[in-house]
């Protein structure tokens, strides 16, 4: 049986996957060069995907949302990475690391207010977690919420915020009990047009270049009561939750990301030639092209199996922490594997800016990286295995 006579897709999916394709192909990847060179957020191509309502794939259409599963979003996002990752990667945030939290955890206030015009596309998400000094180990934070009457002084400096530097809304994590460690840990829905916030410094970054990262401070920052997500305390579960469901977003770039750079590399490997013959003929690039085709594949089959995860926990309320890491795991370590390979078949046209390859390369690192490296993904399977939580 092919892998993908595995994952029959529904008619809706097939529509999805192509209407992402479509745009991909025709409106990302003529820019993706040149944005990522300049290091420019493509505000408009990302205006037109939420005109297209892929900013909000699983949020329910009564929220401004596309309505579809988690498949859906999959299949969408990968056709996205396939032109550009940086697209990719403002639309996952978006998508999962925030709607998905205030989708889950949000009063009908906070969806209406926070939710609606960020599943709409008309306004940008982000959610900031990680801190100059806490990253993996993120219940050491040091930015605090003081309750002060009906609201809270927020007072911090976070780091590594995507789309921090256009973001409309942000969910921010901050310490609001700091003696009880990451149990102290609270989540709050900030508007970046109120007084006390501030967008920081710039992260100049190795790939995903057009995606804007940086850091944000809370000087003083006043968050009223009903902008709270959750009940105090309960950030650090509302973090590790939301990131379950971003991890199998950022498999899904993966496989995006590996697929453009395998194709690349079979039309280079059939038309390049060297020593009288097509170099896909010489047995060390076949073989190459053998493997990266095979872990392509393979990563598939743990990316819809854990998009599947994902949505059978919608009725069953059990949870697809393992199935996300050990998709985020080996479709992030099979980009990187991919690219790698891709550059070397390519030779030195790969490590040019005249093709897209070298840029395959630099974005496929991030994803070993942000939400959750792959020792901390490794940390989790093995502790989901061992039962120890
Ligand atoms: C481009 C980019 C975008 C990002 N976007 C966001 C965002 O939108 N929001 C957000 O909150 N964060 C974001 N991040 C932050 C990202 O999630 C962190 O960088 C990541 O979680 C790692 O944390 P750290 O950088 O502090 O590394 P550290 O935690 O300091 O880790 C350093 C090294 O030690 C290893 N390590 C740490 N703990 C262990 C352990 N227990 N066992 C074995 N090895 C360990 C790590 O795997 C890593 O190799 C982004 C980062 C980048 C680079």
């Amino acid at each position: 049986m092919a892998v993908k006579d595995l994952f029959p897709l529904s008619e809706e999916h097939q529509m999805i996957r192509q209407a992402a394709r479509d745009f991909a192909q025709n409106e990302i990847n003529p820019i993706a060069a040149e944005y990522d060179e300049a290091g420019i957020f493509p505000m408009k191509t990302i205006k037109k995907m939420g005109e297209m309502g892929f900013m909000g794939i699983e949020v329910p259409e009564a929220y401004g949302g596309a309505g579809m599963d988690t498949l859906a979003y999959v299949l969408a996002l990968e056709e996205i990475c396939k032109a550009d990752a940086s697209h990719g990667t403002i639309m996952s945030v978006n998508n999962s690391l925030y709607c998905s939290g205030l989708l889950n955890f949000g009063s009908e206030t906070q969806k209406e207010r926070f939710l609606r015009p960020v599943a709409e596309g008309k306004a940008i998400g982000a959610y900031s977690l990680t801190e100059p000094m806490s990253g993996s180990d993120a219940g050491t934070m040091r930015s605090r919420a003081v309750r002060n009457g009906d609201s809270y002084l927020i007072n911090g400096r976070k780091s590594w915020v995507t789309s921090g530097p256009v973001a409309n809304f942000i969910v921010v994590f901050a310490m609001t009990q700091p003696e009880k460690k990451h149990r102290g840990v609270t989540a709050f829905l900030i508007e970046t047009d109120k007084p006390g916030f501030i967008r920081g410094k710039m992260e100049p970054k190795l790939g995903i270049r057009a995606s804007a990262t940086s850091e944000i401070v809370f000087e003083d920052y006043c968050a009223p009561m009903d902008c709270r997500l959750g009940e105090e305390g309960d950030g650090f579960k509302i973090a590790m939750s939301v990131l379950d469901a971003g991890r199998i977003g950022i498999a899904a770039q993966s496989l995006g990301i590996a697929e453009a750079a395998y194709e690349a590399s079979l039309a280079y490997a059939r038309e390049r030639e060297a020593f009288g013959q097509k170099i896909g003929q010489f047995q060390g690039i076949g073989f190459q092209l053998a493997d990266m085709k095979t872990r392509i594949e393979a990563s598939r089959l743990l990316v819809y199996n854990a998009a599947l995860a994902k949505e059978r926990w919608k009725t069953t309320g059990e949870r697809f922490t393992l199935e996300a890491s050990m998709a985020k795991l080996f479709a992030s370590e099979t980009a990187m594997f991919v690219t790698h390979a891709a550059v070397q078949i390519h030779g030195g046209i790969g490590y040019s800016k005249e093709l897209p390859v070298e840029r395959y390369f630099r974005d496929a690192k991030i994803t070993e990286i942000y939400e959750g490296t792959s020792e901390i993904q490794r940390l989790v399977i093995a502790r989901q295995e061992l039962g120890l939580r």
